[in-house]
């Protein structure tokens, strides 16, 4: 049985845990880090990267890198969060229609699900080499608030990256998971979580084995890069009244400085000032300039100040909805990597009126809760039993566009539940179901899922037919619909899912075509170094047939059929295997002629 992982897919970062004996621990990344940048480019050279390499070359490169996907995963391209989401983090690079969105990345489009799927599987690759063995299943985690197509996408996502996703988690269930808060009866837990992008107040109720969302807050335009880009103005602004140069007309300069932003912020957390030393950042007729200057733990309070506020704001929502005092929360946790800064933390305790709980890292907690989960679901821990609950109300459309609920929000799934309902007019052949997900009662002011029609109803009087209609949602928090013509004797049945969920068959495709893509990138890296390598290409001639070879792979993969993309990629990987041994030979060679040579001189 292969080795389960939780996986924190996160907005900025991805993490990725497993249990080791009776504890959790994050597996590093290649890079050697234990966290992953969420970024995906195609690079100039052509080569998709993923993670640091991504984030790294985003200035130069913008059109081509995308970061932030967590923020289309399941969303309507009509859907509002769209535009400010591509203005913000995505430039220039989504289109779509009514309901698909495509993000673009070296004139190639892309459902939001395969871009995540990317870095899903990076996380699968580091991990299988970090463990030595295969990795399948998997817990992934998504904020609590995300719907149900919201957390299909990440499921599908997780499909596509070769996982068999175990479950969706919640990650503020997570989080109480490393915690150990679920052996606690009754108690009232604050998950606030202030992350790189995003700012999330949970609050749940243990009991029973589960945690039950009791309310949800947030602001998914606030987090730490909203802190950085007071810092960024706050330099720019001093460097421009002392030099008259604006930084921020020039793209390099700016990284730099948001560069050093971040780390001074990162600092500030442990030191109370600290210098940013920024050398030759810009030359004009005058010479060179350099930024230099002070900053203290202060200032950047200062700067940040409205913001923390506006989390605090959140917080005091989340409790009206939850109908309680700050008081009487029990315990509060601290996630994401912003809750380091000493002033989130008081304000947190003040507001709350108790010590936030820490203890664990706060980038690291989710990914931590979500292997003990993975460990709980493949029975490498048995002691503990978890239930999660569903977060927003499920049901149907009735007449007057009033929103009917057949399962209301914080039931505990798996869990499958039914309702009668009758035709409204005389002679009615036809019942058109919506089903929708959210808390008002408004059917238009709620969320969309899907809508079927049962036909061939017999022709009766009004309330006289009887349909049933059936809500299933499994483990995962996903949906499926059912409806049951009473009447007719044969019962029909017709299933649904939510409308971003993908078809099996184009699952499938994307599955195959990133792990196509995916080889044939590693067996066009090795066959350029092998080139570059190889002194006797031209009189074997194998030289020459690799580059051919290269050529017609790079070719097939500016198409769609996967199948040359596979013919491509094994043709150079066999020539690459004859040229081999023969660069390794003359390297010996060559290594021996120049150790001899260093002796002798
Ligand atoms: P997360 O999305 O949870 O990984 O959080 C990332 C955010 O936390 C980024 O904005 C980081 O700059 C910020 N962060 C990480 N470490 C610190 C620190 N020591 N002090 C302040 N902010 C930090």
């Amino acid at each position: 049985m292969s080795k389960a992982v939780g996986i924190d897919l996160g907005t900025t970062y991805s993490l990725i845990a497993t249990m080791q004996g009776s504890e959790p621990v994050i597996i590093p990344v290649a890079e050697g880090g234990r966290h992953l940048p969420s970024a995906v480019a195609l690079t100039k050279g052509g080569e998709r990267v993923v993670g640091d390499l991504a984030k790294r070359q985003a200035v130069l490169n913008h059109e081509n890198t995308v970061h932030g996907i967590k923020r289309l995963m399941g969303c309507r391209y009509s859907e509002k969060t769209v535009d400010t989401d591509v203005k913000r983090l995505l430039y220039n690079v989504v289109e779509g229609d009514e309901d698909n969105i495509k993000v673009i990345m070296g004139g190639r489009s892309y459902a939001p699900q395969e871009i995540s799927a990317m870095i899903l599987r990076r996380l699968r690759m580091d991990a299988e080499a970090y463990l030595g063995e295969r990795v399948t299943d998997a817990v992934i985690t998504v904020p609590a608030y995300f719907n149900d197509s919201q957390r299909q996408a990440t499921k599908d996502a997780g499909t596509i990256a070769g996982f068999n996703v175990l479950r969706i988690c919640s990650e503020p269930t997570a989080a109480a998971l490393a915690y150990g808060l679920h052996k606690e009866e009754g108690r009232v837990i604050a998950v606030y979580d202030l992350g790189g992008g995003t700012f999330d107040l949970c609050i749940l109720e243990a009991g029973g084995g589960s945690f039950r969302v009791k309310a949800t807050n947030g602001d998914t335009h606030l987090g730490g890069s909203d802190f950085d880009d007071r810092i960024v103005k706050w330099m720019c602004d001093a460097f421009q009244k002392e030099s008259g140069v604006d930084l921020r007309q020039d793209k390099m300069a700016l990284q730099r400085v948001r560069d050093a932003a971040e780390k001074a912020k990162h600092e500030l957390s442990s030191l109370e000032e600290t210098e940013v030393n920024l050398p030759y950042i810009i030359s004009d007729n005058s010479g060179p300039k350099h930024l230099v200057m002070p900053v203290a733990r202060e200032q950047i309070e200062r700067l940040v100040a409205d913001l923390i506020t506006e989390t605090l704001n959140c917080c005091q929502r989340a409790l009206v909805d939850a109908r309680l005092r700050p008081e009487q929360v029990d315990e509060v946790l601290l996630v994401g990597g912003c809750t380091r800064m000493p002033k989130v933390q008081e304000e947190v305790r003040k507001f709350f009126g108790s010590e936030p709980r820490r203890g664990i890292d706060p980038d690291e907690a989710v990914a931590l809760g979500a292997a003990i989960y993975a460990g709980m679901l493949s029975g490498e821990v048995t002691d503990i039993a978890l239930m999660d609950v569903t977060p927003l109300t499920l049901g149907v459309r009735t007449v007057g566009n009033v929103a009917t609920p057949i399962i209301p929000r914080s039931t505990v799934i798996p869990t499958s539940q039914s309702r009668s309902f009758s035709t409204a007019t005389d002679m009615q052949r036809s019942i058109e179901i919506l089903v929708y997900q959210g808390e008002s009662k408004i059917f238009d002011a709620n969320r969309l899922l899907g809508c079927f029609n049962l036909n061939n109803l017999p022709p009766e009087p009004a309330g006289s037919v009887k349909v049933e209609v059936n809500f299933a949602i499994d483990e995962n928090g996903i949906l499926n619909v059912s409806a049951i013509n009473k009447n007719t004797g044969t019962a029909r049945e017709i299933t649904i899912k939510a409308s971003s969920g993908l078809e099996e068959a184009t699952l499938i495709r994307m599955a195959q075509d990133l792990e196509s893509r995916e080889n044939a990138y590693a067996v066009l890296r090795q066959a350029d170094k092998l080139l570059k390598a190889f002194e006797e290409r031209a009189s074997t001639g194998l030289g020459e047939k690799l580059e051919q070879q290269t050529l017609v792979l790079k070719e097939a993969m500016q198409g769609e059929d996967i199948n040359a993309i596979w013919t491509g990629l094994h043709d150079l990987a066999e020539t690459a295997a004859k040229i081999e041994p023969l660069v390794e030979k003359n390297s010996n060679g060559n290594g021996n002629k120049k150790a001899n040579g260093k002796l002798s001189g």
